[in-house]
């Protein structure tokens, strides 16, 4: 199986002191996924921690204003993430937990990787858990390891089998994927790092040669970018909330490439994204 060893390597290897490997409750590893969606891990810990300690559970969230969420979450980017798990609390606090699949990919924000991590990971699932959640790491080492090809190239359903298939049967899916998880932060990389890999010995595409993956299409930098310029108007507009357009402007009057045209760009798709009200529109 091209798994073999790794739960071995897991018990030696694994990164156990995440704090959210530590809890089984949906809550705060619904916050640890919707955090580790574009910041890196390092970076995660403490914000986790900061915002479990305000907001401990579900109706402690949904009691707090929008831009108390917003404020908390300020340094970690792509805001529409605090909204959406701001719209979640509310949510969940009237209507409890989905028990399925289908009933979390209906919360806001919530895709099927997401889904499948909470019932992986915690108390809504754990226990009858048979799918791994498969984010991008994931899948890049099923599709080398199991099949011997770059993930681009991979349907989803080979690589869905290929994973079910190799989870050794000591480890429940829980532990299965955060193992992958680990391989994937410490070795199986774009440009892999293979010396000392669990899957070395069994790996497909170290077996064929490994062409690593190309760069994603469009991803650039972050300064001059439009996404610096919506978090600079975001920033200035929680600062001091009832500001109009033409003060936020002047905030913002200094960073590169801000022409009218972008500010007002930037601030039509905060409004469509429920982040500034609708009288900036
Ligand atoms: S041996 Fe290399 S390519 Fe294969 S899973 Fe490990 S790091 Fe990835």
């Amino acid at each position: 199986m091209w798994t073999d060893g790794l739960a071995d390597w897991y018990e030696r290897n694994g990164r156990h002191h995440l704090p959210w490997r530590r809890t089984t409750e949906p809550w705060p590893v619904l916050v640890s996924e919707v955090m580790l969606q574009q910041t890196s891990v390092t970076r995660v810990v403490r914000r986790w921690e900061d915002f479990l300690a305000r907001w401990p559970d579900p109706a402690a969230c949904a009691g707090a204003s929008l831009d108390e969420v917003l404020r908390q979450w300020q340094g970690l980017g792509y805001p529409r993430r605090a909204r959406a798990l701001w719209l979640i609390a509310a949510r969940i606090t009237a209507q409890g937990w989905p028990a399925d699949e289908a009933g979390l990919m209906s919360l806001p924000g919530v895709g099927r990787y997401t889904a499948r991590a909470l019932l992986a990971f915690t108390d809504l699932g754990m226990a009858n858990a048979t799918q791994a959640p498969a984010d991008v790491n994931v899948t890049r080492i099923a599709a080398r390891a199991a099949i011997g090809g770059e993930p681009d190239r991979q349907r989803r359903r080979d690589v869905e089998a290929a994973l079910s298939a190799g989870r050794p049967s000591r480890m429940r899916v829980r532990e299965y994927t955060y193992a992958l998880f680990d391989v994937g932060a410490l070795h199986c990389r774009a440009t892999p790092h293979c010396d000392g890999c669990p899957l070395a010995h069994s790996c497909a595409a170290r077996r064929h040669g490994i062409a690593p993956e190309r760069p994603r299409a469009g991803a650039t930098g972050y300064r001059g970018s439009f996404r610096q310029l919506r978090g600079a108007i975001l920033a200035a507009a929680l600062k001091q909330p009832g500001q109009g357009r033409a003060a936020l402007r002047m905030h913002v009057a200094g960073l590169p490439a801000t022409t009218l045209g972008r500010f007002d760009e930037a601030v039509t798709s905060l409004v469509a994204d429920g982040l500034l009200p609708p009288t900036m529109r």
